[in-house]
């Protein structure tokens, strides 16, 4: 029987003043693709119209590609990199990619305002994590352009040809920055799709790559769907595929390959625990809870979507946790208090929907702040659930919204069990006052990221990448050059 109950809740504690962003995120009216280094009209003449989900207005016409011009993209990144690419000096190559990096640092504001309009985030999300951190990534690979012969001691580092890249609409410059950016260091040229529903950034970073001068080819990026991506893993003259997504698509990516000569790396799904000690700084504790699951709208691939915490404090975290989930902002992404912005599709808000009602049919218990929410756009109310088996569907399903559900646990080998009884191994997090559980801890949790005191914490120098049906490949820091070179 559904125990689900929407508690009412005191009302914001504070109240600030709007404080909207301004700056002119500079679409254009319609793009077309980006495809040798110019923008050209799609085969068969289709467009879909990008949307803002917080308003549901139509920002931009966006081309879709279709077979055809996956085939002219690979076509013209092929004679890119035979003619180009490949024969330029590593020093050369990191040239372009510093100017890259520096152009995208200059026009922060303005992209971080289009992703925020695109994709729903918060701006203080892509402000402050999306486009720097996109920017870091370039500067760091940049870096190695031209010192592979370190990175690899006594061995020849070729580049494998042309990499077909593919990710997905919750992190949309981040993620192509994360794919282009080693691509480019080791000498691969790229074809790149980007997500359906997010890919203006991708589009605004093609006019960048025309202002950086980066020869023609290098980059490719053309925006389309499912079947756009499946012509892309399809076709026989890539030699690396790149991709970020759901699991589901991995697994048939997986099999597509199976056979083929080529190389890839799959980033996928994830349903992390975060571990709270009896030990832990509670309320540091508590904080890093909400910026696992809660920013972002919960559309992290490495959210911590199942909290476990120690019985003897399990009441307590709950009673904070609901204190300070009541005090959460939702609303205007735009806003700079805004903590939780839109969810990214009506699609995506559907399938939150579902799978927070199982939780309910099935005998979790749900609360929820009874916080207003806009009349326009996509948006879903920060939720907890209690009274969680680790048989419901929300303690195995990767919901991928602003959804969390609670575990307690006696003894730290009944947390870990608890953490790895899942299909997923992507991340993770401890929190505790003791130096040594750490260690002891997290060696036991089989995820790729595991932080401790803290969560979501990202930087280019270091890896991420997952364990089971979370992936294969690491992206990041020096791992992330092994999959786009062959070692000789
Ligand atoms: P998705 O798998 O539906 O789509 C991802 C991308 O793949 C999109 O560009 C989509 O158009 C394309 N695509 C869909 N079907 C395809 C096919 N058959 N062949 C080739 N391409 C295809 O995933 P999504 O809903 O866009 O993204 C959310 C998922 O991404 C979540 O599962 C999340 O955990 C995962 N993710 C993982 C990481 C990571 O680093 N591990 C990072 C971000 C997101």
């Amino acid at each position: 029987m559904s125990t689900a109950t929407a508690e009412k809740t005191a009302p914001l504690q504070w109240n600030y003043a709007p404080a909207p962003e301004s700056v002119d995120p500079q679409f254009r009216k319609r793009y077309d693709l980006f495809i040798d280094g110019k923008f050209v009209a799609p085969a068969e003449g289709n467009y879909r119209p990008s949307i803002n989900p917080a308003r549901e207005t139509t920002l931009a016409e966006v081309a879709d590609a279709t077979a055809p011009d996956v085939d002219k993209a690979v076509k013209a990144a092929r004679k890119a990199y035979t003619k180009i690419w490949s024969k330029m000096s590593g020093k050369e190559r990191g040239k372009y990619i510093y100017r890259i990096a520096r152009l995208l640092q200059e026009r922060a504001r303005e992209f971080a305002v289009a992703e925020t309009m695109n994709g729903g985030k918060s701006i203080r999300e892509s402000r402050d994590t999306d486009i720097p951190l996109a920017a870091a990534h370039f500067f760091y690979y940049a870096g190695w352009a031209d010192k592979l012969e370190y990175a690899f001691p006594g061995r020849k580092a070729k580049s494998l040809g042309v990499c077909g890249q593919v990710i997905p609409w919750n992190f949309p410059l981040l993620m192509a920055a994360w794919k282009i950016a080693p691509a480019l260091a080791t000498g691969n040229t790229v074809v790149l799709k980007p997500a359906d529903t997010t890919p203006l950034t991708a589009m605004k970073l093609a006019e960048l790559i025309q202002d950086a001068g980066l020869p023609a080819g290098v980059v490719n990026i053309i925006p389309g769907g499912r079947p756009t991506g499946a012509a892309i893993v399809q076709h026989p003259d890539i030699d690396k595929i790149a991709f970020t997504g759901s699991t589901a698509v991995g697994k048939w990516i997986q099999k597509e390959l199976a056979g083929t000569k080529k190389r890839y790396t799959l980033e996928l799904g994830g349903k992390a625990a975060n571990i709270i000690f009896e030990d832990a700084a509670i309320d540091q504790a508590v904080e890093g809870i909400i910026n696992a699951i809660f920013f972002n709208q919960g559309h992290v691939c490495c959210a911590g979507s199942r909290l476990l915490v120690q019985e003897g404090v399990a009441d307590t975290v709950i009673a904070k946790l609901k204190q300070r989930m009541a005090t959460l902002i939702i609303g205007d992404p735009l806003d700079k208090n805004t903590d939780i912005g839109a969810i990214n599709s009506k699609e995506q808000l559907g399938r939150i929907e579902a799978l927070v009602a199982s939780g309910a049919e099935e005998g979790a218990e749900m609360w929820q702040p009874s916080c207003e929410l806009p009349a326009k756009g996509f948006w879903f109310r920060p939720t907890l659930f209690t009274n969680v088996s680790q048989s419901h569907r929300i303690c195995r399903d990767e919901i991928f919204g602003p959804v969390l559900s609670i575990l307690t646990f006696r003894t730290e080998d009944e947390a870990v069990e608890k953490a790895n009884n899942t299909a997923y191994g992507l991340s993770g997090g401890v929190w505790t006052d003791k130096g040594a559980k750490i260690f002891k801890v997290t060696r036991q949790v089989r995820a790729g990221v595991i932080w401790a005191n803290t969560f979501n914490k990202f930087d280019p120098t270091s890896p991420f990448g997952g364990y089971k049906e979370s992936g294969i490949g690491r992206e990041g820091g020096w791992h992330g050059l092994q999959p786009y070179v062959e070692l000789e």
